[in-house]
């Protein structure tokens, strides 16, 4: 997928140029620089609260490289991690594979889709981070609600950690900003927000222009608004019985909705 920047910066990288996903296979050595060492312990915290009893296994959708399931794990839960990317489901793998034999033991890896997937068995407890939701168009998570209606235990949960905006300050409408690799490696982050599709384009490049091969990531993120995943939820015939406002990080301010949603017949 191009952006309006990744055209800019290809046409000026010529033939150094390689475009490609963010979730994708040329892009698996930015992705891992970048994404491997996320810490999703705050927010791991905040579904932890929410799930009972701890010992009915857990689904977490679109699991991407560990942020949540690791400290879940870590947790003692059994869990099934689902993720889409082949690319994505190998960098997981490998992390699983250094972890200790009971660790292992406890946790599946699935590579599929979440708006159709079918695992032949049922969960206590579904989980979804804000940023796998929003992958998503209306019609695909209208698809994820009804399958995991399919893959809950009669009593149980579907939890969703969504994003909140940050009151009086809209976010910019264009930024660059620089990050540092686990490598070491200096990376640009490129976030155009197109208001019209409610989306962001995000590019991400090497900060030294000079690179070569020069390997430009892109990838859109929808802007779904909480309060409309909340009302698509009821919509797809869940009681929404909490929402949580929780800090993703330690010292940070509440950012986050933790959203608690069951189906009516099995409250
Ligand atoms: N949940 C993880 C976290 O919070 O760190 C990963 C979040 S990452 C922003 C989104 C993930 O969703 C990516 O790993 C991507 O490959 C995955 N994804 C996108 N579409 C998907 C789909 N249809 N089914 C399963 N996974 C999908």
């Amino acid at each position: 997928m191009r952006t309006a920047h990744s055209d800019v910066l290809l046409a000026s990288a010529g033939e150094r140029g390689v475009l490609c996903d963010f979730y994708g296979e040329a892009a698996a050595d930015t992705y891992r620089d970048l994404v491997e060492d996320g810490d999703g312990t705050s927010e791991a915290q905040a579904f932890a609260a929410r799930v009972h009893p701890v010992s009915a296994p857990v689904l977490e959708l679109a699991a991407g490289v560990g942020r949540l399931s690791f400290p879940f794990l870590e947790f003692g839960w059994e869990l099934t991690a689902l993720e889409l990317s082949a690319t994505v489901v190998a960098a997981f793998r490998e992390r699983l594979a250094k972890e200790p034999a009971d660790v292992r033991d406890r946790c599946t890896v699935v590579q599929a889709d979440m708006s159709a997937f079918s695992l032949g068995k049922t969960f206590g407890t579904v989980v979804i981070s804000s940023g796998s939701i929003n992958e998503l168009d209306e019609y695909d998570r209208s698809r994820v609600y009804a399958a995991v209606r399919e893959h809950l235990d009669p009593g149980g949960k579907f939890l969703l950690s969504l994003e909140l905006g940050k009151p009086g300050e809209p976010e910019p409408m264009e930024r660059r900003q620089e990050l540092t690799g686990r490598s070491g490696r200096r990376h640009a982050l490129h976030v155009k927000v197109v208001p019209s599709e409610e989306i962001q384009e995000i590019t991400i490049y090497p900060a030294d222009e000079t690179a070569d091969p020069f390997v430009v990531c892109t990838h859109r993120r929808r802007l779904v608004p909480s309060d409309r995943t909340v009302r698509e939820l009821v919509r797809a015939g869940f009681d929404v019985i909490s929402q949580t406002p929780f800090a993703s990080s330690e010292a940070g301010r509440e950012d986050m909705l933790l959203v608690e949603a069951v189906t009516p017949a099995v409250r």
